[in-house]
């Protein structure tokens, strides 16, 4: 079995130079730093080869696309390699994480993301520990999934979102424990880790008809909705306040869901918060959105429904099968709470689940 690791430049600072129009992707210039760095050739780190991409982009110009680009890549290269390590610009790497986490079925080999707030050829760069660290996590076979590892901390792919545009420390994993904590040791947490993988593995595509997230606020109406909403749009993320509450006394508001929902737009629910996840029992704004189609995303980043409901529209199926397999847990990107939340129970209200 091959122990090298496969890194692949996709863009981003980490491989970024000083051009007259400001920072742009160089071609070679990570294989050439790192070919220059004596200590990641004395046998601690692991042998590896490296591929620029031909069209080295800015994260903000990738798309589903680049997404379908990178997981081909990987299956590409699967059998010949002990690890993959993906360098890619902060801006949009828990888009594509996420996206990848899906699209890699029955993943056995580690897949880490990473990239850097400096490009690596300049001075106090994050760049080099980076990606030092992400190839020897992809080397040590412990962690068979996609992960982003960013500044000591190794998160699960589909559980990570970008806090910080500027601080080294630009990565977190609100509603998940960090898989690793990466300082003097290399801890990893193996309790938080997936179980292996029960099928082989496979590439399935994403779709990349188009699909949208809406932050939820105060004054939106139900023709915003429906100006989103309309075809060929076929699934929606909705980013509603607290445990998932949007407006619940304007009729054209629900209206305007309930017309989309009924054509087969997949409506899901997530929370604008940090952290916590979507209860649509808890409210009358909630059991009223829920009564409009609208199916809870639970503690799920928009980052991760985006590209589950992808990877389930790539799939195939009915509106029906896709919302039923948006609400299961397929990755470990969202915990389920046993329905419904104690913490919302009164004595005088039965337990209704509205996400089943
Ligand atoms: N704009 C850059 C990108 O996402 C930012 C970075 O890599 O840190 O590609």
């Amino acid at each position: 079995m091959s122990s090298t690791v496969y890194v692949a430049y996709t863009g981003g600072t980490i491989g970024m130079s000083r051009t007259a129009d400001g920072y742009a992707p160089e071609r070679g210039l990570l294989e050439r730093v790192l070919r220059g760095m004596p200590e990641l050739h004395g046998g601690q780190v692991p042998e590896f080869v490296i591929r620029d991409y031909a069209d080295l982009k800015d994260s903000a110009d990738l798309s589903p696309a680049d997404w379908n680009a990178i997981g081909e890549d990987i299956a590409a290269n699967y059998d010949d390699h002990a690890g993959f390590v993906i360098l890619h610009g902060t801006d949009t790497m828990a888009y594509t994480a996420s996206a990848l986490s899906f699209v890699l079925e029955g993943l056995a080999k580690p897949v880490i993301f990473t990239g850097s707030q400096i490009p690596i050829g300049e001075l106090r760069n994050d760049a080099r520990n980076n990606l030092v660290t992400a190839l020897m996590l992809a080397a040590s076979g412990q962690v068979p999934e996609v992960c982003l590892y960013f500044n000591g901390l190794l998160l699960r792919g589909n559980r990570s979102t970008k806090v910080h545009a500027v601080g080294f420390d630009a990565f977190t994993s609100p509603n998940y424990p960090a898989l690793g904590d990466i300082g003097i040791d290399m801890d990893i947490h193996g309790e938080h880790l997936r179980p292996p993988p029960t099928g082989p593995f496979r590439f399935a595509a994403s779709s990349t008809e188009p699909v949208a997230a809406l932050r939820i606020f105060p004054g939106i109406t139900g023709d915003v909705i429906r100006n989103i909403a309309k075809p060929p749009l076929r699934g929606l993320v909705l980013e509603a306040y607290g445990v998932g509450n949007a407006p619940s006394h304007d009729p054209d508001f629900l209206a305007a869901l309930r017309e989309a929902s009924a054509r087969g737009v997949v409506i899901v629910d997530v929370t604008q918060c940090i952290r916590g996840s979507v209860d649509l029992t808890s409210y009358a704004a909630g059991v009223r959105l829920a009564g409009a189609g609208v199916i809870s995303g639970f503690d799920m980043t928009v980052e991760a429904a985006l590209g589950k409901l992808l990877y389930l529209l790539g799939r195939g199926g009915s509106a029906a099968d896709i919302a039923r397999a948006m609400q299961q847990d397929l990755r470990g990107e969202l915990t389920r709470p046993p329905p419904p939340f104690a913490r919302h129970q009164r004595p005088d209200r039965p337990a209704a689940d509205a996400s089943a």
